[in-house]
């Protein structure tokens, strides 16, 4: 009989030693992030592509790429399949006949973030976890938190003081411990670190634990899957932490590993905000890992990221795809982000926008041509980012005429 998953062990993504996948894990000794690895042999010859076609239109559909053991164990908020939407007017508008935004704004807590925490979430019961701790800029921890409350695990949640309200209220609604720090994502990492060693949490912490960025390769499974197992020339996606570029890039690894698509890349590029670019400065230089971005400030901050755990693995993504890195400024993706919901009607996040922004510039410089087929991840819903809602109309005395354009 087929088995739900075919996960066989964990693997660091570094020194490659071979980890216990039935037991709660975190890092690596040598401190690399742990991947999951499935016995995909075993898959390829039980499951084709089209014996998928049947299946629930949610992540799930994809179980047996998925850490999560049987169908029980699924802890789900209704994850909808997002659309990848054809953005004519832009693209026209852009010089770019094929330009397409996957629409990741339509899942459970408004972020592609409810990927991962259905199926970390999903996985953290199933090995018995009850209580678990992250840092977090604001949506990984609302998803978290969201899909804690329905497992009824227990989340500690530690973000900076200046992080969006709606996700806060999203945290606190959903009754996790929710403490605000002033400072950075990487100072509530280091007072979670420590209430993790002192306090009996499981770290799900970015890339501590090896099963979020499993729920966010699902961005690629459907992606591949809506365009026909077939990946598009260029992928454009907003790099904090990176997970989410790291999992699109892992699920075509292990699509071309199931002969389910064919070998060629797409080229995969990494957009960040000029206030806080690490990886852009360290692609630059064709450094091999970051160095801590010194003051990261943007509007976009689920990718203010000064120091991305994964940071090799992102480079190591774009450098075997031909892919590029590439900032953009808030005033770039804040135009960026009202020309979109303008000319297509998409009231996208600054991230998401930050990569039309960037498509704009690659467009400009000749890198994209006219004529490839771009995609553009959009990870969450504008609505999310309360700071950043801009509405001036006229107000009229009752009974007034409506002037007359
Ligand atoms: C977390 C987040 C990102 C960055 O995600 P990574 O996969 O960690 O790079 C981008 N956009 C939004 C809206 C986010 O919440
Ligand atoms: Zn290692």
């Amino acid at each position: 009989m087929n088995r739900y998953s075919y996960l066989d062990h964990l693997e660091c993504s570094r020194c490659g030693s071979s980890h216990e996948a039935g037991t709660v894990q975190s890092v690596c000794a040598c401190g690399a992030p742990l991947l999951a690895r499935y016995d995909l042999e075993a898959l390829a010859e039980v499951c084709r592509p089209a014996d998928l076609t049947a299946r629930p239109a949610s992540l799930w559909r994809y179980h047996e790429l998925l850490p999560v053991s049987s169908e029980a164990g699924v802890i789900s908020l209704g994850e909808a399949v997002t659309p990848t939407l054809r953005l004519p007017r832009l693209g026209e508008e852009m010089g770019l006949e094929r330009l397409s935004l996957k629409d990741e704004g339509l899942l459970p807590t408004g972020t592609f973030k409810a990927r991962g925490a259905a199926v970390g979430v999903s996985r953290a019961r199933e090995l018995g976890v009850t209580r678990i701790a992250m840092p977090t800029n604001g949506n990984a921890g609302a998803a978290w938190a969201a899909y804690g409350a329905r497992a009824g695990i227990e989340c500690l949640i530690v973000m900076p003081q200046d992080a969006p309200r709606v996700p806060r209220a999203e945290c606190a609604i959903a009754g996790a411990r929710l403490y605000l720090v002033d400072g950075h994502i990487g100072d509530a990492g280091a007072m979670v670190a420590e209430a993790i060693a002192t306090q009996g949490y499981a770290d799900a912490s970015t890339l501590r634990e090896p099963y979020r960025i499993e729920g966010k390769k699902t961005m690629g499974l459907e992606l591949f899957e809506q365009l026909g197992w077939r990946a598009p020339d260029t992928i454009l996606y907003p790099a904090g932490g990176g997970v989410g570029l790291i999992g699109i890039h892992k699920a075509l690894r292990e699509c071309q590993q199931l002969g389910w698509m064919s070998s060629r890349s797409p080229r995969m590029v990494a957009v960040q905000a000029s206030g806080c670019a690490p990886v852009v400065k360290a692609w630059e230089s064709g450094a091999a890992a970051c160095e801590p971005w010194p003051e990261p400030a943007t509007a976009a901050f689920g990718i203010k990221v000064p120091k991305p755990l994964g940071d090799f693995l992102i480079l190591d993504a774009l450098r075997s795809t031909d892919g590029c890195a590439v900032a953009v400024t808030d005033p770039e993706i804040l135009s960026a982000q009202a020309e979109l919901a303008g000319m297509e009607g998409l009231y996208i996040c600054p991230e998401g926008a930050a990569c039309i922004a960037a498509a704009r510039n690659l467009r400009g410089s000749g890198w994209l041509h006219p004529d490839e087929e771009v995609v553009v991840i959009n990870t969450g819903a504008g609505t999310l980012y309360s700071r950043l809602l801009r509405e001036h109309p006229p107000v009229l005395p009752k009974g007034a005429r409506i002037p007359a354009l």
